[in-house]
């Protein structure tokens, strides 16, 4: 059988786990709770982890699986676990990797949710974070001890922008053996080779690009693989008997079922979809990022600036070796005030006001006073987040139609004009 080398071909032609007795061509919607067995041996086999089939849906879906080797086909990873959001991918890998008393190394240019995670909710249960510049090698080596479980970095972190050497990083970890966490949400499989940089734990939140358009909320745990778990503390017992699936064995047959937090059929049928079309739509939002970054740097009301693809971007080159042409389909730019922030959003009429990222439709926020509100002013200022600047998330339309948005948003605006 001819196998697919295109990222599109490949997702669009993965095998069903089963032969579908229609023949439908889309893996259809199994929206039931339960499975029904053969025999009582055969139930007992399933409960071993011995037979292959479903037993129950928060533990695993024909139609959610289907998802799953979707993903695992096109990021050549060793297991793919979907969930109800990123949120759950990430309290999932961090509750299976750490315990009481051990740390995760991290930077605190995060996603707001996960900065809190690790900031608040772990902290509860005796897991520390510590907050240190990813883009400082020697900070990284002197934060990790003998109780790190964890090097946590995001691909692209958002709303600063920064890029962090990836494959450097995950030298350091493995230097000292830890493994090594990516949250790339921000740059889809189809354009970050996230194994071929060290990473051995992707999380993604597939709600964004994946979903086909905002369409529900998903997130995923892809395991490359590619760590010797039996350097974990928590895991080396597994690694005697699993290897290389310790990781997976863990997940799947306590962290995951346990927690719940499983991803609905009717949303991973969506989530399929929106995978079929994910190289044209992203490769599209990318475009228009490329575009409208200039663009707002020709205009005088616009103070500055920010995206990796830009050449005058200190990330430009790093981004460029990790994500090729390809470095993000969001931008950031700032005006002198948040009121000048405030008076322009008010005024957009095609580009829409809300807290996503990556839907077909471009989205504008005022970072600080949204995601960021809960921080005062000084925690803020330490994370990088401004009160003049606002994120723009590139969606698939027109370009001149968002330009056109923007001069009209812009006339009357303060001075400069
Ligand atoms: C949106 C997002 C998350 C959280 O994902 P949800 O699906 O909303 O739970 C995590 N990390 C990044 C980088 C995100 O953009």
């Amino acid at each position: 059988m001819l196998k697919p080398k295109g990222f599109t071909s490949r997702v669009i032609h993965t095998p069903f786990a089963k032969d579908d007795v229609n023949r439908a061509l889309h893996q259809p919607i199994y929206s039931n709770a339960a499975f029904d067995f053969e025999s009582a041996e055969n139930m007992e086999l399933a409960f071993q982890g011995r037979l292959p089939v479903h037993a129950y849906s928060r533990i695993t879906n024909p139609t959610v699986e289907n998802f799953e080797l979707r993903i695992k086909q096109m990021t050549d990873a060793l297991n793919v676990t979907a969930l109800s959001s990123g949120m759950a991918a990430i309290s999932n890998v961090i509750f299976l990797l750490a315990s009481s008393g051990t740390n995760i190394v991290v930077s605190n240019h995060l996603f707001g949710n996960t900065y809190v995670f690790f900031n608040s909710t772990i902290r509860d249960f005796g897991i520390e974070a510590r907050f240190c510049d990813l883009t400082d090698s020697e900070a990284v080596r002197k934060n990790i001890d003998g109780k790190t479980v964890a090097v946590f970095a995001e691909s692209i972190t958002n709303p600063q922008l920064e890029v962090v050497d990836l494959a450097l990083l995950a030298g350091i970890a493995h230097e000292k053996n830890v493994p090594f966490i990516v949250d790339s949400t921000l740059t889809p499989p189809n354009v970050f080779r996230a194994k071929d940089f060290g990473v051995n734990i992707d999380v993604i939140s597939s709600t964004k690009c994946i979903s086909g358009g905002a369409t529900s909320i998903g997130g995923l745990i892809v395991d490359y693989g590619t760590f010797d778990w039996s350097k974990s503390t928590k895991l080396a017992p597994l690694a005697k008997r699993f290897g290389p699936f310790a990781f997976n064995y863990k997940l799947r047959r306590e962290i995951f079922r346990n927690l719940g937090a499983c991803l609905s059929p009717f949303a991973a049928y969506l989530q399929s979809l929106g995978l079929e079309t994910l190289q044209l739509r992203f490769e599209k939002a990318v475009e228009n990022c490329r575009e409208l970054a200039p663009f707002l740097k020709t205009l005088p009301q616009v103070k500055s600036v920010h995206y990796p693809g830009l050449k005058d971007s200190k990330y430009y080159e790093i981004s460029k070796k990790q994500f090729g042409n390809y470095p993000g389909a969001m931008l950031t730019f700032d005006f002198t005030s948040k009121e000048e922030c405030f008076a322009f959003v008010n005024k957009l009429e095609l580009i829409k006001r809300a807290t996503n990222v990556y839907d077909n439709k471009t989205l504008v926020i005022h970072p600080a006073s949204t995601i960021y509100c809960d921080f005062s002013p000084a925690d803020r200022e330490s994370m990088h987040v401004y009160d003049t600047t606002l994120r723009l998330s590139l969606g698939i339309e027109y370009a001149e139609d968002l330009k056109d948005d923007i001069l009209q948003a812009l006339e009357g605006l303060g001075h400069g004009a």
